[in-house]
């Protein structure tokens, strides 16, 4: 009898799914049920996780597994190098979430030269005039916009801010650089001269060895003077205390951050003290419609492996196949 672990909620549309095949047993975890966990995954056939992270000892310890499904697209919570050791796929959506988070981009990059926060609380508070006076915010069109990475989502993200006028340049030394061009938008050769030319700088890389803290205090010094920056990445792709320092100084605008270094971010985060900063809780890929996809997805990728059959495409190691 095949049996799947989902670790954290998910959308019921996926319990269908699983359980509209004869015999299939479900064990369902909550988030903070991490000794079970080490119990229930000695015998599963798949385990479709949300944010826990699986260590190389829970991998090890799971000798039936046929598929680590992913409920997302980064897989920096997975130890990579057990599951490649133990030859087990780690699966992932693909696309199923890369508009959503492309749409929340946009909304960060609006909400920050808005001054979203900030202007609510004014109205809030009363304060009517004096916040109309300063006339503080700023447009996106004709800003030259850096796109870094051109993935799935950085690849939504650039016609969307072409669409609002902006000069999209995009940095992306993993693709072929017609890829860019081809696209309509400008390669950037150099990622430093990159982030010192542009006015507005949205974050779409993996988190890998490189690209942790590719945004620390040296980087910031380089942008322009007045820069808005946008991180739907990973949280510790960006120093989130030299952004606080950058933000403190004035020397960069506003930031729009959906994800950080430590998640949930502790009440004494920098970042919490910025009115100019707009914040959210990882929502990236949490809209209503993307919940039921990923959901789906990974379903589907457990009835895949189950079955011998998992598709590629979705698969991040597929060298174990
Ligand atoms: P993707 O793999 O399709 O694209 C990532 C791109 O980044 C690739 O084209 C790669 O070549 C490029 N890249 C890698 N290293 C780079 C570097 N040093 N400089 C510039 N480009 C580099 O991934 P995707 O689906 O577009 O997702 C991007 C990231 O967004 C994910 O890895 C994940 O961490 C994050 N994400 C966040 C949320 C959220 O809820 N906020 C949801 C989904 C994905």
């Amino acid at each position: 009898m095949p049996k799947v672990i989902i670790h954290d909620a998910i959308d019921p549309a996926a319990l269908e799914l699983l359980n509209s095949r004869p015999g299939m047993q479900i064990v369902t975890l909550e988030r903070e049920e991490r000794a079970r966990l080490r119990t229930e995954i000695s015998d599963a056939d798949s385990i479709i996780l949300r944010y826990l992270p699986l260590d190389a000892d829970d991998i090890r310890a799971a000798r039936n597994m046929k598929v680590i499904s992913r409920h997302g697209v980064g897989y920096d919570n997975v130890d990579m190098a057990a599951a490649n050791e133990c030859g087990i796929p780690v699966a992932t959506i693909g696309d199923a979430n890369s508009l959503t988070v492309a749409e929340l981009a946009l909304y960060l990059m609006l909400a920050a030269a808005k001054q979203g926060l900030g202007y609510d609380k004014s109205v809030r508070a009363g304060d009517w005039w004096q916040a109309r006076e300063e006339a503080r915010t700023i447009e996106l069109y004709d800003k030259t916009l850096l796109v870094v990475g051109f993935g799935r989502i950085g690849k939504l993200v650039a016609p969307r801010c072409h669409a609002f006028g902006m000069n999209v340049t995009v940095c992306d030394p993993y693709i072929a650089q017609n890829l860019i061009t081809d696209a309509g938008f400008t390669p950037a050769a150099d990622f430093n001269e990159a982030l010192g030319q542009a006015d507005i700088i949205t974050l779409h890389t993996p988190l890998n060895d490189e690209t942790r803290h590719m945004i620390d205090a040296r980087a910031l010094e380089r942008m322009k003077a007045g820069a808005l920056l946008v991180n739907t990445s990973r949280g510790p792709v960006v120093d989130g205390q030299a952004l606080s320092d950058a933000l403190s100084a004035g020397h960069i605008y506003a930031a729009g951050i959906d994800v950080f270094e430590e998640e949930p971010p502790p009440t004494s985060n920098p970042l919490f003290a910025h009115d100019n900063t707009i914040l959210t809780p990882h929502i990236g890929g949490l809209t209503r419609e993307c919940f039921h996809r990923s959901a789906i997805r990974c379903a589907q990728n457990t009835l895949d492996a189950i079955d011998g059959k998992l598709d590629k495409a979705f698969v991040v190691n597929p060298e174990v196949l």
